[in-house]
């Protein structure tokens, strides 16, 4: 494959808390927009310990963004403003469109071993911003499962691999959300849209995120890729195991106040007001 992505930078998560006094890390955020545009933020929590994450992430409002949640260990109870509720357990996902609003809640249920996985924030184009809610439940099942010749297995939750196509599907900015296990020793190459914005984020194992990568990279590290047609990675010693996600950016402002996102600050303050005087939710029940 020619032009192959390097990687233009590379950070461990930081330790965050969150919600009502949830430990976990964020590999990106507020403080690195527009670097990752249309990802907004990328947070990573897994813990043994309910002290950790029991404290959850009571009712609160989104809106101009999307939420999307994969579990890799545990459960995560939700319920919602517009009356929708479950559960999310080991290999689920939900992309939730908040759009105009939502107020929901999302509790991690106390968990024997480990509780883990992943949220990332999504941003909406400004024409999309106010639409209606809505929400897409992926059950572990659902994503087909490729087993590339070249030995490395890949969920595909949205985008498509050799032919087969994700269940999240008709999202603004075109994503690829691939959960990718490469045995040791072994690579895997994919080629990702040119001006798409690509990262990965190492879940275990170590590996060599680009060909002239010069240290190997390990678990809670974000990777974040420079243009080009394709990623080539390698596995270590052990399987490396990492999400590789990748959407076309927006190019647009963002004025980003706590869980809501808009494009100015009028948006926001019109937001915040919304909801404090009980006209935020623009959808009824
Ligand atoms: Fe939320």
């Amino acid at each position: 494959m020619d032009g192959q992505r390097g990687v233009v930078s590379g950070a461990r998560s930081r330790p965050t808390i969150e919600g009502a006094g949830v430990r976990l890390r964020r590999a990106f955020g507020y403080h690195d927009v527009p670097r990752f545009d249309p990802f907004l933020m990328l947070d990573d929590f897994h813990s043994e310990n309910p002290d950790d994450y029991m404290a959850g992430f009571p009712w609160h409002p989104h809106r101009g963004i999307e939420t999307v949640t994969y579990m890799l260990g545990g459960r995560v109870e939700h319920g919602d403003s517009l009356g929708n509720s479950g559960v999310i357990g080991p290999g689920d996902l939900q992309w939730m469109t908040a759009g105009s609003g939502i107020i929901h809640q999302e509790m991690p249920q106390r968990t024997e071993g480990r509780l883990a996985g992943f949220q990332l924030w999504v941003n909406l184009p400004a024409r999309q911003k106010m639409i209606n809610p809505r929400y897409r439940d992926v059950k572990a099942a659902d994503p087909p499962v490729v087993r590339l010749r070249g030995g490395a297995t890949v969920k595909v939750i949205a985008g498509e691999v050799e032919g087969a196509r994700g269940p999240v599907r008709d999202i603004m900015v075109e994503p690829q959300y691939l959960d990718v296990t490469v045995p040791a020793g072994k690579g895997f190459e994919h080629a990702i849209a040119r001006g798409h914005t690509a990262f990965a984020f190492v879940v275990e194992g170590e590996g060599r995120f680009a060909p002239d990568a010069k240290a190997p990279v390990g678990p809670e590290h974000v990777l974040l890729f420079g243009d080009g047609d394709g990623v080539s990675i390698r596995a270590l010693d052990a399987p490396l195991r990492f999400l590789l996600v990748s959407g076309k950016p927006l190019g647009e402002p963002v004025a980003w106040g706590g869980p809501i996102v808009m494009n100015t600050q009028e948006e926001l303050d019109l937001a915040f007001e919304e909801y404090g005087n009980g006209t935020f939710l623009k959808q009824k029940k």
